[in-house]
Parts: C-alpha cells; sequence; structure tokens
C-alpha cells in the first residue's frame, strides 16, 4: 500500500493518544466485564477509574510527549531535558502516575532538584529496582517509547536513546528489551516508508525485530494465542503486537481489540496504537475519535510529527 513519512509518523504518534483514551475508561476492567457492562467499546465513551472525560489522555500519552519534547530539545543527550519534564508532570499533580515511575521521578528529584543530571536518573531507577526486588518489569518505560523510533536517522542512535530514556525509570532487563524491540520495529516501518514509498511488510518487521531475543519476549515471534493484558511488560508487549499485526486488518481492528481486552487497557491500547498507527497510517485513525482528543494535545502531536518528518527528511537527502 502507497503511503508516506508524514502519514505514517502522525499515525504513529495520534494512535498512542487515541489508543490511550479508548482504552483508559476500560482499566482494571476485564474482558468479560466490560463485555457485560458496555459490549464491544467502539468509542471515546469516558468514565472508568479515572473518571476521564471522552477522549482525555492518562499518563501514557503525557509521559510520550515530555519524550519527544525532551528529545527536540537536545537530540543528542535527551536524559536531562526529558528528566526536567517528567518531574514537572509529576509535581502537576497527574490523574494516574505508575508506581515504578513515581518512586524513580521523586527519588531523582530528591531536594526539589529541577533537572538532575543524568546518573542521578540511572541512580534512583536501580534504587526504585532493589525497593522492588528487583522487579521494575511494568510497561511504564515501553508505554512512552514511541518517538525514537520516529526521529532518529541512525536505527542505533534510536534503540540507545530509547533504551536510556527508559532507564531513567525502570531498571530491568526486559523493559529494556522490550522498549528496543518497539523502536527497533517503528524505526523499520519509516525506513520502509522512507525507501519504498510503500508499508512496511508485517513479517518483515517482526523477523528483523525479534532475532536473537533473549528472555521471554522470544515467544513474541510464536503468534501466542495465550494473551493476558496485564502491566507487566512482556505481557503488554504480547498482546501489542499481537492485536497492531496479527488479529487485525486495520487501525481501527487493532485498537479496539487492544482496548477490549481490559486489564492495563490504556496502556496496551497505547503500545498497540504507536505500532499501528505506523503501520496504517494517520489517514487510517478514525475521524471520530481524533476529534475527541483536545485541541492542545494535537497541536503538540503535530509539531512533533513535523519535527521528525524534517529531521528524517534531511537524512534522506544526504543519502
Ligand atoms: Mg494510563
Amino acid at each position: 500500500m502507497k503511503t508516506n513519512l508524514k502519514n505514517t509518523i502522525k499515525g504513529a504518534l495520534y494512535g498512542v493518544a487515541v489508543g490511550d483514551a479508548l482504552g483508559a475508561p476500560l482499566e482494571f476492567m476485564s474482558a468479560e466485564q466490560i463485555e457485560r457492562r458496555h459490549g464491544l467499546v467502539t468509542d471515546m465513551i469516558g468514565g472508568g477509574w479515572l473518571n476521564v472525560e471522552p477522549g482525555e489522555i492518562t499518563d501514557d500519552t503525557q509521559m510520550t510527549l515530555a519524550v519527544a519534547e525532551g528529545i527536540l530539545e537536545k537530540p543528542e543527550n535527551p536524559i536531562e531535558a526529558i528528566g526536567e519534564r517528567f518531574i514537572a508532570w509529576a509535581r502537576s499533580g497527574p490523574k494516574d502516575i505508575g508506581g515504578t515511575c513515581s518512586r524513580s521521578i521523586h527519588g531523582a528529584a530528591a531536594g526539589g532538584i529541577k533537572r538532575p543530571p543524568e546518573d542521578a536518573w540511572f541512580k534512583a531507577s536501580k534504587d526504585t529496582a532493589k525497593a522492588n526486588g528487583n522487579r521494575s518489569g511494568g510497561n511504564g518505560a515501553l508505554m512512552r517509547t514511541v518517538y525514537p523510533g520516529l526521529y532518529y536517522n541512525q536505527r542505533l542512535e534510536a534503540v540507545e536513546v530509547a533504551t536510556a530514556v527508559a532507564q531513567m525509570t525502570h531498571w530491568d532487563e526486559n523493559s529494556n528489551r522490550a522498549c528496543e524491540i518497539y523502536t527497533d520495529m517503528l524505526y523499520l516501518i519509516t525506513e520502509a516508508v522512507i525507501k519504498q514509498g510503500e508499508s512496511a511488510d508485517k513479517d518483515r518487521i517482526i523477523d528483523g525485530t525479534l532475532r536473537g531475543t533473549p528472555y521471554e519476549l522470544d515467544r513474541l515471534a510464536k503468534r501466542t494465542e495465550d494473551l493476558n493484558p496485564t502491566g507487566y511488560v512482556v505481557d503488554s508487549m504480547k498482546c501489542a503486537v499481537t492485536a497492531a499485526f496479527w488479529n487485525a486488518e486495520s487501525f481501527e481492528e487493532a485498537i479496539i481489540a487492544a482496548a477490549n481486552m481490559g486489564g492495563d487497557a490504556d496502556t496496551i491500547a497505547a503500545i498497540t496504537g504507536g505500532l499501528a498507527g505506523a503501520y496504517y497510517g494517520y489517514d487510517a485513525i478514525p475521524e471520530r475519535w481524533i476529534k475527541e482528543l483536545a485541541p492542545e494535545v494535537k497541536e503538540r502531536l503535530d509539531r512533533l510529527t513535523e519535527a521528525a518528518l524534517i529531521n528524517r527528511t534531511m537524512e534522506q537527502r544526504r543519502d
């Protein structure tokens, strides 16, 4: 299918936001509870444990914006710039913030510091993992990881930045690997569009990113049926990849499937939205979902789209 880079990048960014907003009212419900109460959820209904407005985004998109805008401030080493935004956001009293993120952010910001040095982040993150009994394998880093694979020209740089940003809060091998694979997938999709002007091939994305994958993530390659929509990063990644690439023929189908799994519904639908949004493109996102997003959120997503587009297109001219 013919597409273009702007459609791909914008699709991934908006994909995260609409997935987050569609899933937020369903978070912590089981698939059975969702079905009994709502039937199949296909619209922005609002409500849920956070009592969100229809179209309201949560921490998944807010942290994604913080990461992306920090990257634009200082692309060559964005950790401090991103960290400053994490701290300002955490202090603004968000409706929701994950336990691991909260602990690491407050650790790095100890003493009221506004912009801690890079080392303070990794120390805080290691301390958090220790306090968690070395279980920092939640999906809180993966959920904010869409931008590096869209923005950076070099695959290695994209993956390195994604992993470092993940490690600011989550000191965990499975979290790192999930973020690497996710970044790799987005990079491969955008590269296919840059090189051929065509959507990437699903099998190529999967095969190209999972080779040599250690730990439980190798099961992603086997198109597993045992989907479990928990906040554990490996479970979340399996749900997202399956929803985005294997069980859907459109963006809309992918996000509806992800959100209606319940569990960590907003995060899983947001992660799915990044992948499916890049793969199917912005044009495939239903208008009825986009129009529910706040204008301020759309402005920021548009600015981030333009910045990534300019950066990736410059590279193409150098080729
Ligand atoms: Mg959330």
